[in-house]
């Protein structure tokens, strides 16, 4: 509840000074630490400190055996793809995708959608494809930019069913001359395609066009404003030229897939191709509890450092009296050493007035006598 309680402050507070937290500057104090609001900033600090949030330690061998395969891929790049399953062999291990509703969900050929699963919020775009509604929105937001801009876009294909997938590869291999493997390059097989979630768009720049010019939409200004543009509206690359060893797909200009505003900026500010990466960086399980760990291990640690920094507070002993209760009628007893001095102030009085006080008196009747 208090960490609850101090998230959603935190939160509150980061709306006030979000360009200070937009640039990446993580508290000082890691009790004020979020594993969500702080999540890639304390990947960052870890990652300063020599610690890869992404490390799982059931993967240790397996990033040992593909970084020996691939000596050339970065070793934290290399716990990323292996953490996706990227050095198993495609369709070898098919694991299911954990969460089919999340808009940041992974599918591809290691990671499959259950056969009868279609989102429940299905909405139709141009030429009368379907997408999920948040996916319809930011792209309708970018088409009317673009067409501000002077370039048409359009939705050729959208949603697709998994039988109406199964149709496609089946139509693909036929189309191979019954070679899974060459159809296997261009087309995913059912249940392994974003196009069953919901997340994915075809686009060329008019409609109408036969597919032989999905290749050429490599060659049109559309294509070159969506590379830079396309993440302010949640949309990426998703199968760039140079990256089938990961994707398992050759270069498809014409497919953008939406993975949410904040996730798309942050593959596009990083740099990172392609979205295996930056699912095996950020997203699989696992990495968040290590992030987790990391914040309480941290915060023990400055809890520690403050208690040895701070002053002993002063030290309570029976000797000192209790003070008296407000508005008492009881007067409190005098200490024993009061009550000596007051004794000995007496008798000081009655020797200083009581001694002349005699002998005046004394002198008086003597005078009266004379
Ligand atoms: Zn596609």
């Amino acid at each position: 509840m208090v960490k609850q309680v101090i998230c959603v402050l935190f939160a509150a507070s980061l709306l006030i000074f979000l360009p200070v937290a937009a640039s990446g500057n993580l508290s000082d104090n890691p009790e004020t630490w979020c594993e969500d609001e702080n999540f890639y900033e304390i990947i960052a600090a870890m990652e300063a400190a020599g610690i890869y949030a992404h490390f799982l330690e059931e993967n240790s061998q397996r990033y040992e055996d593909y970084h020996a395969e691939y000596p050339d891929i970065a070793f934290d790049r290399v716990i990323a793809f292996v953490n996706v399953n990227v050095d198993k062999e495609n369709y070898s291990d098919i694991q299911p995708v954990p969460d089919p509703e999340k808009i940041t969900l992974l599918v591809n050929k290691q990671f499959s959608l259950p056969v009868d699963w279609s989102p429940s919020d299905l909405v139709s775009i141009d030429n009368d494809v379907n997408v999920r509604e948040e996916v319809a929105f930011y792209f309708e937001l970018m088409k009317t930019t673009m067409s501000e801009e002077g370039l048409s876009i359009y939705a050729i294909n959208a949603y697709r069913s998994y039988s109406a997938q199964k149709d496609v590869y089946d139509r693909g291999v036929e189309r191979w001359f019954g070679a899974p493997d060459i159809a296997d390059q261009q087309y995913a097989r059912a249940g392994h395609s974003e196009h069953q979630a919901g997340l994915a768009i075809d686009v060329l720049q008019s409609q109408g066009l036969p597919s032989m010019w999905d290749a050429a939409f490599e060659e049109t200004s559309q294509y070159e404003w969506l590379k830079e543009n396309a993440h302010r509206y949640g949309f990426i690359f998703r199968y760039p030229r140079g990256y089938s060893q990961y994707t398992g797909y050759n270069i498809e200009p014409w497919h953008w897939r939406y993975i949410g505003v904040e996730a798309a900026t942050r593959m596009y500010e990083m740099n990172m191709m392609p979205f295996e990466e930056y699912y095996g960086r950020f997203l699989v399980p696992g990495v968040l509890e290590n992030v987790r760990a990391y914040i309480q291990e941290q915060q023990e640690l400055f809890r520690a450092t403050q208690a040895e920094a701070e002053p002993e507070p002063p030290r309570v002993t029976t000797e000192t009296p209790p003070p008296a209760a407000p508005n008492s009628d009881v007067e409190p007893e005098p200490a024993a050493a009061d009550r000596t001095l007051s004794r000995i102030l007496i008798i000081m009085g009655i020797l200083v007035v009581g001694i002349p006080a005699v002998i005046i008196i004394t002198k008086v009747i003597n005078k009266r006598k004379a």
